[in-house]
């Protein structure tokens, strides 16, 4: 289901195909993230536009909102969304422990308070890989227990074994299952966790517990550490990193799979990224710029609409600007990951990466 198709000369970077039963999926891939079942504010057919070859949703938000029998009886999350292309479900172990109330954690499971109307559930990582078959996801995540930043030894050595444990009770007979490497900071316990997981197997590798507050250099460093030891011909997914010096260091350490909420989230408050770096588009310097987003950028909004109409309709709270940035900023991640694959596959990812910087950095507008 996965297959290595090149390695670049001079860095872990590498390019290869996921095939899924809803289609295939070139990477490194960016993966838009729809937590509802919904990239917010982009609908399915727009984030087909802009290049999306699969999105990410989340099994805690669905499960408790429609709730596993309305997505059962609508035949599924791709049929309910309208979106068929591959999706990838979180099982939310992250929102279970930053999001909901009162969490009981034990090694049969979680209990947690709803974040939403307070009500009480118990859920075992059985229970979690099963929500996400009913969704019929391509690709589940295994229930983990994800720590914060900082994070004593002994509890994140706790956590970590929790998640080994859950993950292997987690084991499908069909679907693809990635296991997740916990370990907060620590090297020893990352290094033992991801062993662990290779020994029981998956389909593919996900490094968890990063970007939840620990400096740049510690996340770097873990990220290039773990990836170090997962086996070179399964998918390594990077969970919840994406700003692009994110995405490029992390491509650089061979990583091939990356989601975040980023472009939209930004896109909402007008930010938008471009090929000379981020612009926040309510700024006054815009009131007469009749010039795209970015020149260089091929999108819809680009194609049809200046800086000025943008931040008129940020200024006047149209719901459009937010649509308008939203679905630049989608297609802006998609590209750079299309120029990324085609830097790898010429051999000159690392040329393509400075050149990228030199102007991103730029700041010329
Ligand atoms: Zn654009």
């Amino acid at each position: 289901m996965f297959k290595l198709i090149q390695q670049d000369k001079n860095s872990r970077a590498r390019i290869g195909k996921l095939t899924t039963s809803h289609g295939e999926i070139d990477t490194p891939c960016f993966m838009p993230v729809g937590t509802q079942g919904t990239v917010k504010a982009l609908s399915p057919a727009e984030l087909n536009d802009a290049g999306a070859q699969i999105m990410l949703s989340n099994a805690y938000h669905l499960f408790l909102r429609p709730g596993i029998e309305v997505i059962k009886k609508a035949g599924g999350l791709h049929k309910f969304i309208s979106w068929y292309k591959p999706i990838l479900t979180d099982s939310g172990g992250y929102q279970i422990f930053s999001l909901a109330l009162l969490r009981k954690v034990s090694d049969e499971g979680v209990e947690f308070q709803s974040h939403i109307d307070g009500l009480k559930h118990f859920l075992r990582p059985e229970d979690v890989v099963d929500i996400q078959k009913n969704f019929a996801s391509d690709i589940m995540m295994p229930l983990d227990e994800c720590v914060h930043y900082p994070c004593a030894k002994d509890y994140a050595e706790v956590a970590m074994k929790r998640t080994l444990a859950w993950v292997r009770r987690s084991k499908v007979e069909s679907g693809l299952l990635f296991g997740i490497v916990q370990g907060a900071t620590y090297e020893d316990l990352r290094k033992e966790c991801a062993q662990r997981l290779v020994e029981i197997g998956f389909d593919g590798y996900a490094i968890g517990g990063v970007s939840v507050g620990e400096p740049k250099n510690l996340r770097y460093n873990i990220i290039n550490f773990v990836a170090g030891y997962l086996p070179q011909e399964k998918p390594r997914y990077l969970m919840g990193l994406g700003m692009p010096q994110d995405i490029f260091e992390a491509v650089e350490m061979g990583m091939d799979m990356f989601d975040c909420v980023i472009p939209t989230r930004y896109g909402r408050n007008g930010t938008a990224f471009i090929s000379s770096g981020k612009i926040t588009i309510r700024n006054a310097t815009y009131t007469e710029d009749f010039k795209p987003l970015d020149d260089k950028c091929d999108c819809y909004t680009c194609k049809n609409f200046s800086r000025a109409y943008l931040r008129h309709l940020f200024n006047t709270d149209e719901i459009l600007g937010l649509r308008l940035v939203s679905w630049h900023n989608v297609y802006f991640y998609l590209e750079l990951m299309q120029k990324i694959r085609e830097a790898i596959r010429q051999d000159r990812f690392i040329d393509f990466k400075k050149e990228f910087f030199e102007s991103y950095n730029n700041k010329i507008e």
